[in-house]
């Protein structure tokens, strides 16, 4: 009888339906490619030293190759694998922050395919925090080469069904892990000899580096010398993380203005509204107005509103309104990431 470390044998492995672990792991071992859980949000994951399967990555998620993979370990101990320098700097944020939604941007082993790093000379490493995403890699034997698992340009998974959706008919498995409980991507850092540049704002914050690390000198993301901006953080491309819907974001001083001109000239159509926090104060107000509305948070706590931030979106994406005003939030922690993630989705031009 299947006890609940016996291989299931009731999946299919022809991707329709999420995976074990061992169905996973032989998966990716013969090149395949899948959805993986993190703590962050879904990876699609392929063997990072099987370009082939990293093309498959790239194929699936119609990403342009000019924009590098993370390269995910399950263990400090692999950096060599992929990096061929780690400063002592980047020794402490490891050692403080992983496994965790931190990535470090390293000089690269010549032997991680071009693919992987679209050329560059450096790679994108993290430890992720989820533990079958750890257990897989290791099982693998391998890195894994892991982007988001969603179209690119597109709203990012936080669920398996999330994956479904976008990437069912492109890939051999999905490995399910639960919701992501972080929900925002990894904290995007490139390690110089100077300090840090962030490269994207992410789940780990600003703050929380800077708690650690007060004397770490903070190097500005668009002078990166000698790099065409696009190549160093494809996470700064301005069009990203889009819903379909046209999405704009607007200062909260300004949400019930724009809420009452949009509505006097469209009378009949639906408006989605993406709310900060909703409060005795703020929950009926804008009043009157044929909108739909998702709220991140209650309570003001921002780990729960970043986990939730990509499902609204969906959410917001799905409830036939013509257009999303998205209220910025705080700018400070993790309200950067979620700022971020909001002025891409805003910046969207098809
Ligand atoms: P995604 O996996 O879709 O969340 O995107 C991966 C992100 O990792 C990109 O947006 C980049 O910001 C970052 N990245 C990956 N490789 C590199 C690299 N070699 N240098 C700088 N950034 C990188
Ligand atoms: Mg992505």
């Amino acid at each position: 009888m299947p006890n609940s470390h016996s291989r299931s044998t009731s999946l299919r492995l022809d991707g329709r339906l999420p995976a074990d672990v061992a169905q996973a792991v032989s998966l990716l071992q013969q090149g395949g490619i899948g959805g993986i859980p993190t703590e962050t949000v879904y990876g699609l994951a392929a063997d990072a030293f099987q370009p082939r399967a990293v093309a498959r990555v790239f194929e699936a998620k119609q990403r342009p190759a000019f924009d590098p993979l993370i390269v995910h370990l399950p263990d400090p101990a692999w950096l060599p694998r992929v990096a061929r320098e780690v400063s002592s700097l980047a020794r402490q944020l490891a050692g403080r922050f992983w496994p965790g939604p931190l990535t470090l941007v390293l000089p690269r082993q010549t032997t991680v395919p071009d693919l992987v790093t679209s050329g560059l000379d450096s790679v994108a490493v993290r430890i992720p925090a989820h533990p079958l995403a750890r257990e897989l890699i290791a099982q693998v034997g391998s890195p894994l080469a892991a982007p988001s698992a969603n179209l690119f340009g597109r709203i990012s998974p936080t669920t398996v069904q999330h994956v479904l959706d976008q990437l069912e008919d492109r890939i051999d498995f999905v490995l399910d892990g639960g919701p992501c409980r972080v929900g925002v991507e990894s904290t995007v850092l490139q390690v110089e000899p100077e300090g840090l540049r962030l490269l994207r704002p992410g789940g780990t914050t600003v703050e929380e580096i800077t708690a650690v690390f007060p004397e770490v000198a903070w190097l500005d993301p668009l002078a990166s010398p000698g790099h065409n901006l696009p190549q160093v953080a494809p996470g700064l491309l301005t069009q990203h993380y889009a819903p379909r819907t046209p999405l704009e974001l607007v200062d909260p001083a300004n949400l019930g203005d724009r809420v009452r001109d949009w509505s006097g000239s469209h009378p009949h159509t639906q408006l989605g509204l993406l709310r900060w926090q909703k409060t005795p104060a703020t929950r009926d107000e804008p009043a009157g107005t044929n909108t739909y509305t998702e709220w991140l948070t209650t309570t003001g706590d921002w780990k729960g509103a970043a986990a939730r931030l990509f499902a609204c979106l969906r959410r917001l994406d799905e409830s036939q309104s013509e257009l999303i005003l998205a209220e910025r939030v705080p700018e400070t922690g993790l309200g950067r990431a979620i700022n971020d993630r909001l002025r891409r989705a805003a910046a969207r031009t098809e």
